[in-house]
């Protein structure tokens, strides 16, 4: 038990090609929490300034799951801000403006009663914040991060060695691109386990996931829960609630071999799969433990592939 996670809580103005949402609520953290808060209780740390809006934090309130201890509203500090804009694919976007804000400031404290936290997701945030985070957390047993474009860029050497330190990466496939200069997403995410990490995640959008570990000479691969054209309304925040319901289930049933792993990605999957169908967190809270299961189910039946072992022929 005991799951937290740190990264942005932001002011997000999305446009997609069939919509647009302007000052809503997200950031790394907003979404990662929301979504693991389904599988088990969630404490976040995270920063905002006095401008957050008060519709935000009620949305936050609305998840019993979340402990928001660890939030900070400091006086005088501008909330993180995003703007993007997604193109006719739904998968591509283009970020247009991104104001780090309170950002650029001290890092939010962690609470000393979240000092025995056992899981720990570092969601998109300046490396250093990460590394400065996991150091705070003696107890923990399983740290994975996330990272994005903006962080390989500006950030590339407090990135090197946050990879030394955790034990799981999870990243998209251009990013994965972005820090080896290859293409191919299985050998991207063997090229980043030379980098520390015991296992990476990289996932291809609505391509699934591949899972690389250190223990294994074998490549896991999951496909995405099918979703029609007409199921994406707006994908913010996808990568945040897959990583949400992945860490969300290994902290619910403690453990972190790689069988463990397997099932996570599959939860991920799908708990992914409800963030995009809205704008903002509206679709993961409009979502609950039955509904999680009864995708699950669904998923198992279009993903199956014959039992293990079964014969070829
Ligand atoms: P995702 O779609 O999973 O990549 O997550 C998008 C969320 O990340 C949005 O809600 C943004 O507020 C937040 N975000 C955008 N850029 C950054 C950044 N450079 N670092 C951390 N969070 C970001």
């Amino acid at each position: 038990m005991s799951l937290i996670v740190t990264g942005t809580i932001g002011i997000d103005t999305v446009h997609t090609p069939t919509g647009s949402a302007e000052r809503v609520l997200g950031g790394s953290c907003s979404y990662f929490a929301a979504a693991a808060s389904h599988y088990t209780p969630t404490r976040l740390v995270g920063v905002v300034g006095d401008d957050w809006p008060e519709e935000h934090r009620a949305m936050l309130n609305s998840f019993p799951g979340i402990d928001l201890s660890g939030l900070e509203i400091r006086p005088g500090s501008a909330t993180f801000k995003w703007g993007g804009r997604y193109f006719e694919n739904m998968n591509d976007r283009e970020t247009l403006f991104t104001e780090l804000g309170v950002l650029e400031e001290h890092p939010p404290a962690i609470p000393d009663h979240f000092a025995d936290s056992r899981y720990v997701f570092l969601g998109n945030t300046h490396p250093a914040v990460q590394l400065g985070m996991l150091e705070q957390l003696p107890s923990r047993v399983l740290a994975v991060a996330d990272t994005m474009d903006l962080w390989i860029n500006i950030a590339h050497e407090d990135l090197r060695e946050l990879f030394g330190v955790v034990d799981g990466l999870v990243v998209n496939d251009s990013e994965a691109s972005q820090l080896t200069e290859e293409r191919n997403a299985i050998t991207a995410a063997r090229r980043i386990l030379d980098m520390g990490p015991t296992f990476v995640v990289v996932k291809k959008v609505e391509h699934g996931c591949v899972l690389v570990h250190r223990d294994s000479k074998d490549v896991y691969v999951l496909p995405a829960y099918p979703v029609e054209s007409g199921g994406v309304v707006d994908p913010t925040g996808a990568g945040d609630s897959f990583a949400g319901g992945m860490m969300g289930h290994l902290a619910s049933c403690e453990r972190t071999d790689i069988e463990a792993i397997h099932e996570a990605l599959a939860w991920g999957t799908i708990t992914a799969s409800c963030t995009i169908g809205s704008f903002g967190l509206e679709g993961i809270r409009s979502t609950d433990r039955a509904g999680l299961h009864a995708k699950m189910e669904q998923f198992q039946q279009a993903a199956w592939v014959g039992p293990r072992g079964a014969e070829v022929g």
